[in-house]
């Protein structure tokens, strides 16, 4: 018998282990890691010293079956973004909610999770509304334990004999959250009462079945109610396929051991965290501000007090100790703003972790050791940590993902630091743009699209090779662009065309991955609203070593336009937007132009065979463009990746006017003037830093937007503010 049942004559029913509640267990742990600075004040690791082997393939097993259960639970989801692209994953956390292992997909939401499981817990939900065998809760409010309302959450308890020994948890990215604007994405959303379905750790099922109170509140809440019961039941299923598996592995193993491993393998974790830093990276402190635009001053449908240009500003500061502590610093992040752009110390903290599996443990065993091995500071405050739960964060991530830009140009600076060239990447490019809306649908139907072909955009250039081209994302390290045909079933626009962007990757002597752009055409719908999504008037990757950003981004549509009287004709119509100025188009067809860098907006309506150009972003670059290899430009040019006039501007090869092979002669003559022009320029930093000083500093000649973002880092960081003083040598009186 166990020894919960031993204990019921004296003391109330717990879940925990020795009589324990899980509330007191999570003490327990955190006290434990607080003084000795190891998970549950591990010394030794008898399981892993006395059987390595047997070790590994207890961890192995579980992580296959967490593969398993991914792989198998998509496709009971008929949501593209689920089924198409991945953009779900499963983990297994202990009884205190650290992640174990974890499947593939959506790997942000490994930490996310643990937040909400550890808030259940802090909450005593273990006496009220009660953690049971069978029992399914709910969570997508970022202020617990997310990134955004998007991302829901399944969390199933794992018990073993009337008690508690982990927790199965799954995520997706649901297509609609019934924000006050349509898709996943929200971009309109200025408060948390806007943002649509909030169910914050919420009890949702009992004895595996989800309550029909909780199914019926949420389709009545949302615009795509099919999908989102069916990403239900994939969560559901996923959760209870590992929990099976475990209870299998037990049934096999032995409880004790698997106490003891689900243990030492976190602490083992941490470890080997701490070891590769110390390994990998030089110690020291590295900085990598980032910054992304949203242009709202015209936009009408945005409350008046919110109706502004707005810049974000991220200073990142990468502290990496010789010790192997790791430690990220947003000290100098603006205030939160009235947008949906807000994000909370777990979305970071998601962040953080994933950023990490792709670069310092990408090999490793992949759990929340590392999360104990690393620091993260959000000033509270700031738009990384509200200090108000009133804020909105229907697209957090149009804020985080160029904030931890950051993070991979500065491991990238840290890998070339110590020697390991070929471990250093620039970044990503902007995952942009988000073809986001919503309407009667060409099936009739009420409907919300967004659409993640942004899960593929540029991947940031090496030392040793270009970025992938158009293949991957920060947030999705498996990132696809699903098929044509698939966003054709679910969005009422064609696809006229798909195709590499041309000069949208970041020029390097490593150049970054290309975009690409899709013409889509809005078909068989009366009437559609849709948005653009994505950077503008500032790039948010800046390449590293010399190397350039990718290209930010602009909107081009073509409304109420004479399609129909071209297709009539059988006349050529277009597929792109090859020159980046909307020419291809506008040559072939007639119509209301929309062509500018404000490509951030809210939904607009739409109609039938109207134009929009959706555009994914190229990744930034690493080294001096004019040292890249000749041969290697003039295949980009031949694969469209820079157009010849590019070429020659930047990379100062010139091709063969017909064969396209490299003119040795005109690009060594190009090459020379290029940097003769760059010698008679240059100026020395010294001197630069004085003029600029002089004017733009201390004549405050900043753009609106600029001087707002100042403002508020320098009024909510004391610190910051002396930095930046400091760095011009500004008076102490000096205010933006
Ligand atoms: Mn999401």
């Amino acid at each position: 018998m166990n020894r919960v049942a031993n204990v019921m004559d004296t003391a109330p029913k717990t879940a925990g282990w020795d009589g324990r509640t899980l509330h007191q267990m999570l003490d327990d742990s955190e006290a434990a890691f607080a003084k000795s600075g190891r998970c549950f004040g591990l010394d030794r690791l008898p399981l892993k010293e006395a059987d390595p082997i047997r070790f590994e393939k207890i961890f192995s097993r579980l992580r296959g079956s967490l593969v398993n259960a991914r792989e198998t639970a998509l496709n009971i989801s008929a949501s593209p973004i689920v089924k198409e692209l991945g953009e779900l994953c499963f983990c297994l956390y202990s009884p205190e909610g650290d992640s174990i292992t974890l499947s593939t997909g959506i790997l942000v939401h490994v930490h996310t999770m643990s937040e909400a499981i550890k808030y259940m817990l802090r909450n005593d939900y273990e006496d009220n509304p009660g953690i049971n065998d069978g029992d399914i809760f709910v969570n997508n409010d970022p202020h617990i334990g997310n990134v955004h309302t998007a991302d829901v959450q399944t969390l199933v308890p794992i018990y073993w004999e009337g008690e508690v020994v982990g927790w199965a948890g799954g995520v997706t990215h649901v297509m609609d959250i019934g924000s006050n604007t349509p898709g996943s994405n929200a971009v309109g959303p200025t408060t948390r009462y806007e943002d649509g379905l909030y169910l914050p750790c919420v009890k949702c099922g009992a004895n595996d079945r989800l309550f029909q109170d909780h199914v019926k509140r949420c389709e009545r809440a949302v615009r795509t109610p099919m999908y989102w019961s069916l990403d239900e039941k994939t969560r559901l299923a996923g959760c209870h396929m590992i929990r099976a598996a475990v209870q299998a592995l037990i049934r096999e193993e032995g409880i004790d051991s698997y106490k003891q491993f689900i243990r030492e393998v976190l602490e083992d974790s941490r470890r080997s965290f701490v070891e590769r830093v110390k390994q990998l990276l030089i110690p020291g402190r590295y900085e990598a501000p980032a910054f992304i635009d949203a242009q709202f001053a015209d936009e009408a449908r945005l409350p008046a007090e919110t109706r502004k240009d707005i810049l974000m500003h991220s200073p990142f500061t990468l502290s990496i100790g010789a010790a192997g502590r790791l430690d990220v610093d947003f000290e100098g992040a603006g205030k939160w703003g009235l947008h949906s752009f807000n994000c909370t110390p777990s979305a970071m903290a998601g962040a953080l972790w994933v950023a990490l599996t792709q670069t310092i443990m990408p090999n490793d065993k992949v759990n929340d050791g590392a999360h104990f091995a690393t620091g993260l500071h959000c000033p509270r405050g700031s738009w990384v940590n509200p200090d108000t739960s009133t804020t909105a964060h229907g697209n957090a991530w149009y804020y985080l993902v160029p904030s931890f830009g950051g993070m991979f140009r500065s491991l990238g600076r840290a890998f070339y630091a110590r020697g390991y060239v070929e471990e250093v990447i620039a970044g990503y490019g902007h995952d942009g743009n988000i073809l986001q809306g919503g309407g009667i649908d060409h099936h009739g139907n009420e409907s919300a699209v967004s659409n993640f072909e942004m899960s593929c955009i540029g991947g940031g250039a090496g030392t040793i090779r270009d970025g992938l081209d158009h293949a991957s994302v920060m947030w999705n390290p498996e990132g696809d662009m699903g098929d044509v045909e698939a966003w054709e079933m679910v969005e009422p626009l064609l696809y006229l065309g798909r195709s590499v962007k041309t000069n949208s990757a970041g020029a390097g002597r490593r150049r970054g991955g290309s975009g690409y752009e899709c013409m889509r055409m809005l078909w068989h719908t009366e009437t559609y609203e849709l948005q653009f999504v994505g950077d503008g008037a500032v790039f948010s990757y800046p390449g590293i070593f010399g190397g350039y950003p990718g290209s930010s981004g602009y909107r081009f549509a073509l409304k109420n336009n004479d399609l129909e009287d071209v297709f009539a004709r059988r006349a050529p119509y277009p597929t792109g937007d090859r020159h980046s100025d909307g020419r291809q188009a506008t040559d072939l067809v007639r119509g209301d132009v929309v062509l500018d860098k404000r490509a951030t907006d809210l939904p607009a309506p739409f109609r039938e065979r109207d134009l929009y150009l959706s555009f994914m972003r190229g990744g930034p670059g690493v080294g001096d463009p004019l040292a890249r290899i000749a041969t290697d430009v003039a295949v980009d040019v031949r694969e469209e990746v820079v157009s010849a006039e590019m070429a020659e501007r930047t990379y100062g090869v010139v091709l063969e006017k017909s064969g396209g092979s490299v003119d040795e002669a005109a690009t060594a003559a190009r090459k020379k003037a290029l940097r003769e022009d760059r010698a008679a320029k240059a100026v020395p930093v010294r001197a630069w830093l004085a003029r600029e000083r002089e004017v733009r500093v201390m004549a405050k000649d900043f753009s609106a937007p600029v001087a707002d973002m100042y403002r508020s880092s320098m009024k909510l960081s004391p610190a910051w503010a002396a930095r930046y003083r400091a760095f011009w040598s500004l008076p102490d009186s000096y205010q933006v």
